[in-house]
């Protein structure tokens, strides 16, 4: 895989919903996920599967063996077909208890760096994470494809928060080269996950370590590929506005399709049935807040327009120079259980698109890429 100025890194968190699974856990996650790999191969797209093993785990210890083969198997498939598989951690699973027919858990799992009474024993049960997920995969996969190693992670819920430092030090001791959490400017504020990237570094990537935290990079440590999200300026987010605002008139004369819904019947989400917001605002703070804030990022499930995910990375891509030296990696994320056909044809117009306008400065790869690419000696400078 070549590296291009610029890289897109497409990647599905590969997980069932936390709420209620209303249909099997095939239909959810393991059929999903083929259209999506599928879709990709039609673009030759390679796609990463942040695959939650903590799942699998969970499922395995209450002798429910069904859904833990056809993860592994789909694991296996996905890396024959050229697409990459990754480690995605949920640690409410660590503890989910099964009772009639249904998935316990509690919320204040929801947080890795929540685990343990203090940084020490938080560090160990997150390295034993790490390093079980890493074994795993490379167990599962190594088989059929001896060079593929497991170096990438996301936090599930993006929370990479508290601990962080414990978090990224467990991370490197564990084997790992990249995060892929960061959502620049983001902040999340519920009772059970709680994000503050509003100060990360301003950079599209950089290295960040123990020492250095998340506000700071660091020489070396963890290569953080962020996934693509910005604050968006006035014009935008007043045309967004309005585009939602009439919508429902907009989809009376066909000028914009119906939100295809259907993924509604898989599953619901903790956000609908457990979590709720920690600070209480009134409806006119709230709206003040979002103007200010004006904050995207390009997840595929949240926003039905090939026309939102576009600006959102051109603007994304256009914040700071570009050093020819230095390609720049980004993530873009969609849900395999929440993905629809509509997003499917709209995720295939948003990249015909980039196509378009970036031309060959566009490239895409995936995080095994990314590691080759650290890994391999710097170019020698034309100067
Ligand atoms: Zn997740």
């Amino acid at each position: 895989m070549t590296i291009a100025p610029l890289n897109m890194l497409f990647s599905t968190d590969y997980e069932l919903f936390f709420g209620s699974n209303d249909i099997s856990e095939k239909e959810i996650l393991i059929d999903t996920t083929d259209s999506l790999m599928r879709a990709c191969e039609n673009l030759e797209i390679p796609l990463t599967l942040f695959c939650d093993i903590t799942s699998v785990w969970r499922y395995k210890d209450f002798n429910l063996n069904e859904y833990p083969e056809l993860v592994k198997n789909q694991c296996i498939d996905a890396i024959k077909r050229g697409h990459d598989v990754q480690t995605h951690i949920h640690p409410h699973w660590l503890n989910a208890v099964f009772e009639n027919d249904q998935w316990n858990y509690s919320t204040e799992d929801f947080l890795l760096g929540n685990l343990g009474k203090n940084d020490l024993e938080c560090f160990e049960i997150v390295k034993e994470c790490f390093t079980r997920a890493k074994n795993d995969f490379e167990d599962w996969i190594k088989p059929i494809a001896p060079d593929y190693e497991c170096i990438a992670y996301r936090a599930g819920g993006y929370g990479l928060q508290p601990r962080e430092k414990v978090l990224l030090r467990a991370l490197k001791e564990s084997g790992y080269l990249i995060d892929s959490s960061v959502n620049p400017g983001m902040k999340m504020m519920s009772d059970n996950n709680k994000i503050d990237f509003t100060n990360v570094v301003s950079k599209y990537n950089y290295y960040i370590s123990e020492k250095s935290g998340l506000t700071n990079e660091d020489s070396e440590g963890i290569f953080e590929v962020p996934i693509c999200s910005t604050k968006m300026p006035l014009s935008f987010f007043v045309y967004e506005f309005v585009k939602r605002k009439y919508s429902r008139i907009l989809r009376k004369f066909n000028l914009i399709a119906d939100e295809d819904l259907s993924w509604k019947k898989r599953g619901r989400g903790a956000s609908s049935s457990k979590s709720k917001l920690l600070i209480k605002k009134s409806p006119l703070m709230s709206r003040l807040d979002k103007l200010n804030e004006r904050w995207y990022t390009l997840n595929l499930n949240h926003r039905s327009d090939p026309e939102v995910f576009f600006k959102t990375a051109k603007y994304y891509l256009e914040k700071y120079p570009i050093d020819s030296r230095k390609p720049v990696f980004f993530a873009i994320l969609t849900h395999s259980k929440t993905m629809t056909d509509q997003q499917l044809k709209y995720f295939e117009k948003f990249y015909k698109k980039m196509k378009r306008y970036f031309g060959d400065n566009l490239g895409v790869t995936h995080y095994r890429g990314v590691a080759n690419h650290l890994r391999s000696p710097p170019q020698k400078s034309n100067r």
